[in-house]
């Protein structure tokens, strides 16, 4: 392992991986290394030919002097904690290497570096943008990799990535935890035992937001409430923020869906902590759980959005929600009916018999929803998933005023589900099944199996 002090010299090192066709990770770090950072690395190891740790406590990203200067500094230690993780390389520059005399830019990040963090220290991921930016240019890995623990940041260096097109992938880790659940963080060594007993408040909290989702409450505002409610009962924590948002945008929302992500951040004495967690089926793995989350954007990005359907987020949701007793519906070929992705799921377009359409996007003026049924020809049943798709499959398939049919909840009464045969001349001349029933993901109440009626 050697440890590089020099830009010019890590250049070199990475210069040289890439001419020998060796792939190349980085995981940017401040150093206070723990298993947070341990399995970042671990993940690095095991996609990349080369790793490299950076050891940079960049001043620009503290918004307080003072907690610039209690921030625990220990190469030495960190060297030793490393050593036997066989990375290629640790890089450690010091300040003057990476903001010489004169240095004047820096990389404002955008609006999802407003809220949250960006509100309660101002200036902080201007100076994570800027020393991120930096550390890809001098060592242009293939892949970073940060963890979810700080969920915020992750976010706005996606968007430094995607914003100016920088050639590198990143990979988000799952956040590490105690046993206890408290995330980890060089912050915790400042706790005193008192202290650290009660920061476990920001995970138990986030769990019982998640709980309530998981039975069913999908209101956004009684989670974060819940939230609230769980710390008003640590006099030891005090509450800077709390909220659930998307995970793209970070907006607060409204209502509660799978990939959504459960924000908080408090002080404990005089530490700062954040945690988060992102809610979804119940017994989702965490690397599930952050696929709900981050991989819209991607997807949307690469061209797979159909006007008004948000494919790969209800692929996802329904894939992911296994435990949903609606998903045997859905595990019957054809899995899910996703017409931007028609081509790769569906070479043949006249196998699928059943369409599951599970739009929650709001209701679109434009009608895709026949144009996109109408790609498999021989389909026999429609299974109609929650209340958006429900409203657009009345409205727009059947062509049924809204006085001509009752809401979704009252229809699904008493059984949690509905059938019926429909002719949809617009679509073919067949009489098609139809069932209705609640949407799998998060927040909605739950359908019985309706598998058997499919077989
Ligand atoms: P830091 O040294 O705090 O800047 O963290 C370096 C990287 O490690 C960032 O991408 C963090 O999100 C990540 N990280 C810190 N704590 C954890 C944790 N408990 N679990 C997973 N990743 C973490």
């Amino acid at each position: 392992m050697r440890v590089v002090k020099s830009i010019s010299e890590i250049h070199t090192l990475s210069r040289d991986a890439h001419a020998r066709g060796r792939s190349l990770a980085l995981v940017p770090t401040m150093g206070g290394l723990h298993e947070g950072h341990i399995s970042l690395i671990r993940q690095a190891k095991r996609q990349c030919d080369v790793v490299i740790v950076s050891i940079f406590v960049n001043p620009k990203q503290f918004d307080s002097p003072k907690d610039l200067t209690e921030y625990p500094r220990d190469l030495s230690r960190d060297l030793e904690i490393l050593e036997p993780l066989r990375i290629d390389a640790v890089f450690a520059p010091s300040e003057k290497e990476m903001y010489p005399e004169g240095f004047s830019t820096t990389v404002v990040p955008g609006d999802v570096a407003k809220q949250f963090e960006g509100e309660f220290r101002p200036g902080h991921f201007t100076g994570v943008a800027t020393a991120v930016l930096e550390l890809f240019n001098i060592i242009r890995p293939d892949l970073a990799y940060f963890g979810q623990k700080d969920f915020q940041q992750s976010l706005v260096v996606r968007r430094l990535v995607e914003d100016l097109n920088l050639d590198v992938r990143l990979v988000i880790c799952p956040t590490v935890r105690d046993k206890d659940g408290l995330a980890i963080s060089s912050r915790n060594s400042r706790l005193n035992p008192e202290e650290r007993k009660a920061a476990t408040v920001l995970h138990r909290s986030l769990r019982h937001a998640e709980q309530l989702a998981h039975g069913g409450e999908s209101l956004a505002s009684k989670l974060v409430a819940a939230i609230r409610e769980v710390f008003a009962g640590e006099p030891l924590a005090r509450l800077e923020y709390a909220a659930v948002v998307e995970p793209h945008s970070l907006e607060p929302t409204e209502r509660v869906t799978s990939g959504c992500v459960a924000l908080v951040a408090a002080r404990v004495g005089a530490v700062r902590l954040i945690d988060n967690l992102i809610l979804g089926p119940a017994g989702a793995s965490p690397e599930t759980l952050l696929q709900l989350a981050l991989k819209t954007r991607h997807i949307l990005d690469a061209g797979g959005l159909i006007p008004g359907f948000e494919t790969e987020s209800t692929r996802l949701r329904i894939a992911a929600c296994r435990e949903c007793a609606a998903i045997p519906t859905i595990l019957l070929p054809p899995r899910e009916f996703l017409s931007g992705y028609v081509t790769t799921y569906y070479p043949d377009r006249g196998a699928p018999r059943i369409a599951v359409i599970g739009r929650d996007a709001p209701l679109s003026p434009s009608n895709f929803l026949c144009a996109e049924l109408k790609l498999f020809p021989n389909l026999e049943t429609l299974v109609v998933l929650g209340d958006d798709a429900y409203l657009q499959f009345q409205r727009h398939l059947l062509e049924r005023a809204p006085s001509g049919f009752k809401p979704l909840d009252e229809l699904l009464q008493p059984q949690g589900w509905a059938r019926e045969e429909v002719r949809i001349p617009t679509l073919t001349e067949r009489l098609l099944k139809v069932f209705y029933c609640y949407h799998p993901t998060l927040g909605y109440k739950r359908s019985p199996s309706i598998a058997p009626f499919l077989a």
